[in-house]
């Protein structure tokens, strides 16, 4: 699936849906009126490789003035904004990702999508999850996150910390 963006209005600011893989075929387009403020949703990114990684990098840097609101951001995309030495744009933020779940009962992964502010929360210097489990699996059940913890997050502590300082 070609790598697109499609750029709509959300509550009044301007969102960049991406979506398909990021790899030797995508093309960013250069954006001539970036606004100040931009969500970009990344619920439909299928994959990356490093090859888009250069150029996802390449391109949100070269739009150093804008703050960047990334929504739905799926896990190959929270790998590399942990992996990946200047993935996040400066000024930016993570607003929702997917988070990871496993249940045993029913021997199922499921992707759930956690709001930071809201199932996700940052209090001294600490990752805090807050969600019903009944909300993720069926009743009775009793999913596990999927992912280390500490890791999966441990962008969002930096960037925390990045704002901090
Ligand atoms: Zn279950």
């Amino acid at each position: 699936m070609a790598f697109e963006i499609k750029v709509s209005d959300l509550n009044g600011k301007k969102c960049f849906q991406f979506s398909g893989q990021i790899d030797e075929e995508a093309e960013f387009p250069k954006m001539d009126d970036m606004p100040s403020h931009v969500l970009v949703d990344l619920k439909d990114v299928k994959a990356i490789n490093s090859v888009g990684i250069r150029a996802w990098i390449m391109w949100f840097g070269g739009y150093p003035q804008t703050q960047f609101s990334f929504l739905n951001c799926p896990k190959a995309l929270v790998m590399q904004m942990n992996m990946v030495e200047g993935f996040l744009p400066v000024r930016s933020e993570v607003l929702s990702l997917e988070v990871p779940f496993f249940c045993e009962d029913c021997d199922k992964e499921k992707d759930v999508l956690f709001e930071v502010g809201k199932e996700i929360s940052i209090e001294a210097g600490q990752v805090k999850l807050n969600f019903d489990k009944s909300t993720i699996c069926d009743s009775g059940c009793d999913p596990e996150l999927d992912v280390n913890e500490l890791k999966y997050f441990r962008f969002l502590l930096e960037k925390a910390s990045e704002q901090a300082a």
